[in-house]
């Protein structure tokens, strides 16, 4: 029989798919012996079994039974006994961590005549017993039932006017827990369900069903998690962080999560229970505190955050509770920590000799060095500076201030860039964190909620920016000096120092791009960390990295960054501006000695452009592409010139442009003629192009050509051209390869034959995704896309990362039946997916030589590369 329910004994922190982060690791500190309250978890499978069938598993209930009494064995107490109640929290967790986006419920177990036991645990204290009545009532009426938490907050507020929630009587708890029945009594038509057995089956119905709650599916799609792996729940005795001054509750780093500077960092709130030290309810105290506080806690925490990071070896975020002086430790977890930390502290980690170098490449990700070669504020403009508040997630970000979620979306989908202005973010804002450029709150610690979650998402943000008076109804904030900011007015915020400006201040390169561009200053420690880190991964990797260019300037960024030869140079992008006039000239030739003049204007500027960029690569491969897009491209639109034509303001030139528009027009150009096609129609043009590239070669020392041909689908059309072009280079004396891309379907499928003419194939997966879904490249994004991904049809746009099981296999059957045919043929990508983490991998494990992608993303590849590497050698599961 499967077994739905684990004590924590029983489980380990490898077990993360069936209990869930939160349940693995809280039996593995309960197997280090640390004090963690006792309790149980019920899997995710079960979780999977209710979401599909809509009822439990048969026999969990009487699973759940036996471990609750087992828990009330150890415990000394039952569940809600009357006078001696043993409470628990029912709380959800995945396997990826989903900060607040699933429910919980704490102090199951409380009703009319145990809420009198749970004051004489206490010691007689009615007051925290009732606050933690009315706090049952709460959360259950909200997460269990389904009534609106608003509700309850507006009976709170009314009943303590201006004082803080620690100030209510007990008289006042009591009468609050009587305005909280009515309200369940109104809004279900029931009463609240005072059996503790009950309370207890909903909560884990509860739980199991936020799995589907709209935040939570928005945040997994964001995050990209599975949408069906279920959450686990754990049931878990209760401690109390509310009992007093000698009680409280906390958030903790092992490190720093926003910039990895090492030393013990997090919050702490006297007092409180649960969520009020994340919710921003009142201020916290930063955890250093918590040694005047209570000394012995705070030595016994410092002591159980060495252990675990020594156990886990990496940082690891906690929560924990002090009971009348007791620690007691609620969760831990390896924790999220910005882009910059994951390098810094995989580096120190190294340094402190917990893992080697490999390991501290498999910790970082490309999207985390993305995220580090964001701009920043430059610090030469002159700036307004409006307050300081937290630096909760680096970055520098520029917008409209809008002060609630719903006008956040609906700006940033009319194409503004919104800063969101929250007093404090709950996860209900998520929609608005998402569609805003940054976020700025009044309220909170680095581990309130906007905090968590923005540094999640790689978004920026500034947290707990006390001096700024926000009202969220009259949409504006007062800043320190009376300076008022109402929606619309512009706000740059940055996260790396927490500061607040009005207006936009310009943004510079970041520290990264610096190092890459060997300007960055070799002391600072991040640079230090991604040069280590950069320096391994280009030791480990097997797959080359080069780079789609077409000028000498991203030709010499390029090599900057690392490409070791360019692996896309698409011409085409040489004939536009001033040279357009020269293509006009081309296509509207109507004889051969038209054509032969207008090809032979177009020569030069062609060897020039090859001479910088092969200069520009001393000596590395250059692949250069013959022309590919349909010829209209070039010439005047369509219905520009017939307005013309049709005011009588057309020159003689005019009328001829009309007509060869009319003539070449396409319904579906991408599909028409383009590529080898247009080479093979139009006599001369690829010739030109091959001289020219001859040419160059022959001047430039040491250049390395490859000529590539474009949409080729069958190996007839490549002989053609190749035949021509081998003979143009033998007269010149030029020695280069010649290739093809695959980027048709067809041409994968008969890459056998396709590679009897070629020396190289570059993947071409921009067209090859396009015409192997049938999707329009330039229009099915914006059109439906969104639908799509809200479907599940798929996950990411196959445009960003490379369609495994579809496009992947042509990809795969291509390099394979190509390679069969001529073992030395050289296999790269230059479709956008060759600078795409997950694609990179593929990439290495499909076999290419390497990958070629814009620029700015060659880093990305280069560590990406590196880790595939580990990653195929058996060092660990990098995706
Ligand atoms: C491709 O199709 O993937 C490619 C690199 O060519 P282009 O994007 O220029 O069509
Ligand atoms: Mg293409």
């Amino acid at each position: 029989m499967a077994k739905y329910v684990y004590d924590f004994t029983e489980g380990n922190k490898d077990l993360k798919d069936l209990l869930g982060g939160k349940g693995a690791n809280l039996a593995e500190m309960t197997n280090l012996g640390l004090p963690v309250p006792p309790g149980f978890t019920i899997t995710t499978e079960a979780c999977r079994h209710y979401l599909a069938e809509g009822e439990v598993p048969g026999g969990l209930d009487e699973e759940i039974g036996t471990h609750l009494a087992a828990l009330e064995t150890t415990m000394g107490k039952r569940l809600g006994q009357a006078d001696d109640p043993l409470l628990v929290s029912v709380r959800s967790g995945a396997k990826f961590s989903m900060p607040g986006m699933m429910d919980t419920v704490l102090n199951i177990g409380l009703n009319d005549e145990s809420v009198h036991g749970l004051a004489k645990q206490a010691g007689g204290n009615e007051r925290f017993a009732w606050d933690s009545y009315r706090r049952l009532i709460q959360m259950f009426g909200k997460t269990v039932l389904g009534i609106d938490g608003d509700r309850f907050e507006h009976a709170l507020d009314e009943l303590k006017g201006k004082r803080q929630d620690t100030e209510l009587s007990t008289a006042e708890l009591r009468e609050l827990v009587g305005t909280y029945k009515e309200i369940v009594r109104e809004e279900t038509g029931h009463d609240f369900p005072a059996d503790p057995r009950e309370q207890m089956r909903l909560a884990i119905m509860a739980v199991f069903d936020s799995w589907n709650s709209e935040r939570a599916v928005l945040y997994r799609r964001q995050e990209r998690i599975p949408a069906d792996l279920g959450t686990a729940v754990n049931v878990c005795s209760m401690v109390f962080g509310n009992c007093g001054d000698d009680s409280g509750t906390g958030v903790a780093f092992t490190r720093d999560p926003a910039s990895g500077r090492q030393g013990v960092y997090g919050d702490y709130l006297s007092n409180a229970q649960g969520e009020d030290v994340v919710a921003g309810i009142r201020n916290t105290i930063p955890l250093q505190d918590l040694e005047q506080l209570n000394k012995g806690a705070y030595d016994e925490l410092m002591a159980i955050m060495a252990t675990l990071e020594n156990h886990y070896r990496d940082l690891c975020d906690i929560e924990f509770t002090v009971e009348r002086g007791k620690l007691w430790m609620l969760q831990t977890r390896v924790g999220k920590r910005t882009a910059a930390a994951a390098f810094r502290i995989a580096t120190q980690l190294v340094d402190q000799g917990l893992i080697d170098l490999d390991e501290a490449l498999l910790r970082v990700t490309g999207d985390q060095l993305a995220k580090l070669m964001f701009p920043r504020f430059s610090t030469d403009a002159e700036r307004t500076l409006l307050t300081k508040g937290m630096n909760a997630s680096p970055g520098a970000a520029v917008g409209k201030a809008v002060f609630s979620s719903e006008r956040a979306a609906e700006l940033a989908a009319a194409g503004e860039d919104v800063i969101l202005v929250r007093r404090e973010t709950t996860p209900d804002d998520l929609a608005g964190m998402i569609a805003a450029r940054g976020i700025l709150t009044s309220r909170g610690g680095k581990t309130s909620h906007a905090a968590v979650v923005a540094r999640g998402m790689g978004k920026t943000c500034v947290c707990g920016a006390e001096e700024l008076e926000v009202s969220i109804s009259g949409k504006r904030f007062t800043a320190p000096g009376g300076v008022e900011v109402t929606e619309g007015d512009v706000i740059s915020i940055d996260g790396s120092t927490g500061e607040v400006f009005l207006g936009e201040v310009p943004v510079q390169d970041s520290v990264v791009v610096e190092y890459f561009e060997g300007a960055a200053d070799e002391s600072d420690e991040l640079v230090q960390a991604v040069h280590r880190i950069m320096a391994h991964a280009d030791s480990v990797r097997r797959l080359g990295v080069r780079a789609n260019a077409d000028t000498e300037e991203d030709a010499a960024r390029a090599r900057r960054f690392g490409a070791q030869g360019i692996g896309l140079c698409r011409t085409e992008h040489m004939f536009l501006g001033e040279r357009r006039q020269l293509v006009e000239d081309l296509v509207l030739a109507a004889s051969p000695e038209e054509r032969k003049a207008a090809l032979d204007a177009l020569e030069p500027l062609q060897r020039t452009d090859f001479i910088g960029i092969f200069q520009s690569m001393a000596g590395l491969p250059v692949t250069i592409r013959l022309i590919d897009p349909p010829l209209h491209e070039f010439l005047p639109d369509l219905v520009e010139l017939s307005v013309k034509v049709a005011k009588g303001e057309a020159t003689d030139k005019d009328h001829k442009l009309l007509e060869a528009v009319r003539r070449l027009h396409e319904q579906n150009p991408m599909l028409g003629l383009r590529g080898v096609r247009l080479g093979l129609v139009i006599p001369g043009l690829f010739a030109m192009q091959v001289r020219a590239i001859a040419e160059a070669a022959r001047q430039v020392e040491g250049a390395q050509a490859e000529i590539m041909i474009p949409l080729v689908g069958a190996v007839q059309e490549l002989e053609a051209v190749r035949e021509e072009a081998a003979a143009i280079l033998a007269d010149a004396g030029v020695e280069a390869l010649i290739g093809t891309m695959i980027e048709v379907p067809r041409a994968a499928l008969t890459a056998g034959q396709i590679a009897e003419a070629a020396e190289f194939f570059s993947f071409g997966t921009n067209d090859l995704t396009q015409m192997t879904w049938g999707f329009s490249r330039d229009d099915v994004e914006a059109s439906f896309f969104s639908r799509y991904l809200e479907l599940g049809i798929f996950g990411v746009s196959p445009f960003e990362t490379l369609d495994r099981d579809g496009v992947g296999r042509l990809v795969r059957i291509a390099a394979e039946e190509g390679r069969k045919a001529r073992p030395d043929l050289k296999l790269g990508i230059c479709g956008e997916h060759g600078g795409d983490p997950d694609s990179v991998h593929f990439c290495h494990e499909v076999g290419l030589d390497y990958v070629s992608c814009s620029p700015f993303r060659i880093p990305v590849a280069r560590l990406e590369a590196g880790r595939a590497a580990l990653e195929s050698a058996g060092s660990g599961d990098t995706r």
